[in-house]
């Protein structure tokens, strides 16, 4: 007999209550049915298997892009008492793995795609199929995604392979292309996919024409308190402003990007982690899976990649509920690069690329409500002023948007 989901809630997670859709998430995988569940960063995704995967009979296989984001994970559910383990290109103790898995010793087996869809996984999961497979950052099946990865596609024959254990792909970030798109790709039923509120309103977005990012980031520093992440677009750039902002101002700021000496890298994150006014100057590859919910502000120096990497990463601000800001600063010649980045990448792909940029400068360059926006943009249907954001707060003296977003993607 599976177990309570309310009262392991409880007795294993400590949570006093399911948040969101979590329940109905949670209710549909433990009633074999295949979801797509849609939440936002934060919502609360990896509970939505882990909780089935303690009380099912049997092991919860998860497929998870990165081999940092399953670690933590993986530490995060050992500590609370989860039987879990990886196999990944780091990780030592495949065999002893294997055994504990075929011995039904483990509750949750973190897998990384390319492992996922080989031979040898498949045989180790003849020995005893699994109770559930969970596809976490699920947009990576898809092309119309912001980040792809070809080996989510291998994934389909392995589900398939085992017709009757339930599948749930967790995704934060789709649009209704991207949706569509991993329901197909991941034999999953439209009627299978629940979508949760992406409103964060104690969220204060801003947006910003951009005229000498460091001078304007040492103002929005001078003035915001809390912990904060700026993201710049290269990794030089995150160690030239972190240096030039901590030359200008008396809080402490440091560099995060992947090509850091790992030692370096991992002491900056947990000073952040740590720290209640520190400020990360970093690329993208900074954010995921760190859960540090009093983060006051992010900026962004430059044009994020898409909406959903902007609603992404700015929604790593205030995810304890209090005030929190989010200031993107922006400028024509971030357009002109990404048109030609457009140009650059296979044709197939460039229709999504050109949709995602358009969509970027309509929340830049709106007259209008920058919550309704990002909100309409997933398929919410918002109220058209939010009273939270700059453009509601105070309303542009008149809609002439510079046209210089259209004016560079008509080009
Ligand atoms: P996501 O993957 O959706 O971004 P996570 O699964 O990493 O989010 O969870 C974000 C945070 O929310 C974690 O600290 C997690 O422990 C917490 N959390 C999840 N579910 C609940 C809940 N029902 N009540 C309180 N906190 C929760
Ligand atoms: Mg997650």
């Amino acid at each position: 007999m599976p177990r309570d989901p309310r009262q392991l809630l409880h007795d294993i997670f400590g949570f006093p209550a399911f948040r969101g859709v979590q329940e109905a998430v949670v209710a549909r995988v433990m009633a074999g049915q295949r979801t797509l569940a849609i939440m936002p960063t934060g919502a609360g995704k990896s509970l939505c298997y882990q909780l089935p995967a303690v009380a099912l009979e049997g092991c919860c296989v998860v497929v998870s892009p990165l081999i940092a984001l399953m670690h933590d994970q993986l530490r995060a559910a050992q500590a609370v008492g989860i039987r879990a383990a990886s196999l990944t290109s780091v990780d030592a103790d495949w065999r002893e793995t294997q055994a504990r898995y075929r011995d039904g010793d483990l509750d949750l087996l973190y897998v990384a795609p390319e492992r996922a869809s080989g031979e040898g996984f498949r045989s180790l999961l003849r020995s005893a199929p699994p109770a559930l497979f969970a596809i976490d950052e699920a947009h990576c099946v898809s092309e119309w995604g912001h980040d792809f990865r070809p080996d989510y596609r291998l994934l389909r024959p392995l589900l398939d392979a085992f017709p009757d254990v339930p599948r749930l792909a967790l995704t934060a970030t789709a649009d209704a292309h991207t949706r569509t798109d991993i329901l197909h790709q991941l034999g999953i039923a439209a009627d299978g996919m629940i979508i949760s509120g992406f409103d964060r309103p104690n969220i204060r977005y801003a947006v910003h024409p951009r005229d000498g990012f460091t001078a304007q980031i040492a103002d929005l520093l001078a003035t915001q308190p809390g912990p904060g992440i700026i993201y710049a677009q290269t990794r030089a750039a995150t160690e030239k402003m972190a240096a030039s902002l901590s030359a200008k101002g008396r809080r402490e700021v440091r560099a995060y990007h992947a090509g850091l000496d790992p030692a370096v890298r991992s002491a900056n994150q947990a000073a952040f982690i740590a720290s209640e006014d520190m400020v990360m100057v970093a690329t993208v590859a900074f954010g995921m899976g760190i859960d540090k919910p009093d983060v006051r502000f992010v900026a962004h120096a430059g044009l994020p990649k898409s909406i959903e990497g902007y609603y992404q990463e700015s929604g790593r601000a205030g995810r304890d509920g209090e005030p929190a800001e989010a200031h993107l600063f922006w400028g024509a010649e971030d357009f002109a690069r990404a048109r030609q980045r457009i140009f650059e990448l296979e044709e197939a792909r460039q229709g999504g690329e050109r949709t995602r940029i358009a969509a970027l400068g309509a929340l830049v360059e709106t007259g209008g409500c920058r919550r309704a926006v990002l909100l309409r943009h997933f398929g919410e249907d918002p109220p058209a002023t939010c009273g939270n954001c700059d453009n509601c707060l105070s309303p542009p003296a008149s809609i002439d948007a510079t046209e210089t977003a259209r004016k560079f993607l008509s080009a």
